[in-house]
């Protein structure tokens, strides 16, 4: 199995990269933020529980977090791989994915890090505000505590995969495209998934 682990803070193109790569490796998509939001609007109670920490740019604890995606995981043993987007964000996130693949005889392939300039980040997702209709993207008080969620509590998992020789990191500044190749030749070099 071809699993990847993209990573990287809000608004570093994680989205727009995933539904590339899906297309060009055959992967499922599992983001935890689509997951989350799609149970907020279908009024479940999984989304009542989150929307209290997406709305304040928190995250949601770990248990829940882990036992949704494990779920969805498992949904799709037959698949050629995964692409992780959003997951893990705590190193206890990371932990408990290589215990889950593990389990299935496979384990991540690659964490793939999109690294984006923090001004950057907070001019896009405003602009993404404008027309996501999420309202964690209008409001910048949000906006920054995510940011600094992402550099307390997220960061810490680069070193996770650093360690495993793992990790590498991609410059998410310039044309779509552009990254989009740099990301393939990283996956392409692994030498899985071809
Ligand atoms: P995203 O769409 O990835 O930006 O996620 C939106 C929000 O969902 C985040 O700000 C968190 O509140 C929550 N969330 C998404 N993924 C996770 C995760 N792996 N762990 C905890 N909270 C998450």
């Amino acid at each position: 199995m071809l699993n990847i682990v993209l990573f990287g803070p809000p608004g570093a193109g994680k989205g727009t990269q995933s539904a590339k790569l899906i297309e060009q490796y055959g992967l499922i998509h599992l983001s935890t933020g689509d997951i989350f939001r799609a149970n907020i609007k279908g009024g479940t109670e999984l989304g009542t529980l989150a929307k209290q920490y997406i709305d304040n740019g928190q995250l949601v604890p770990d248990e829940v977090t882990i036992g949704m995606l494990s779920n969805e995981v498992k949904k799709n043993v037959d698949a050629k791989g995964f692409i992780f987007d959003g997951f893990p964000r705590t190193q206890a996130q990371a932990k408990a994915l290589d215990n889950l693949l593990e389990s299935m005889q496979t384990e991540i392939t690659l964490m793939l890090a999109l690294e984006v300039a923090e001004d950057e980040l907070r001019k896009r997702l405003l602009l993404r505000g404008k027309d996501s209709g999420r309202a964690d993207d209008q409001d910048p008080a949000v906006i920054q505590k995510r940011i600094d969620v992402y550099n307390a509590e997220t960061m810490p998992v680069k070193d996770y995969y650093t360690t495993q020789r793992k990790y590498r990191g991609i410059d998410g500044i310039g044309e779509i495209e552009t990254i989009f190749k740099a990301l393939c030749e990283a996956i392409d070099g692994s030498g899985i998934g071809n």
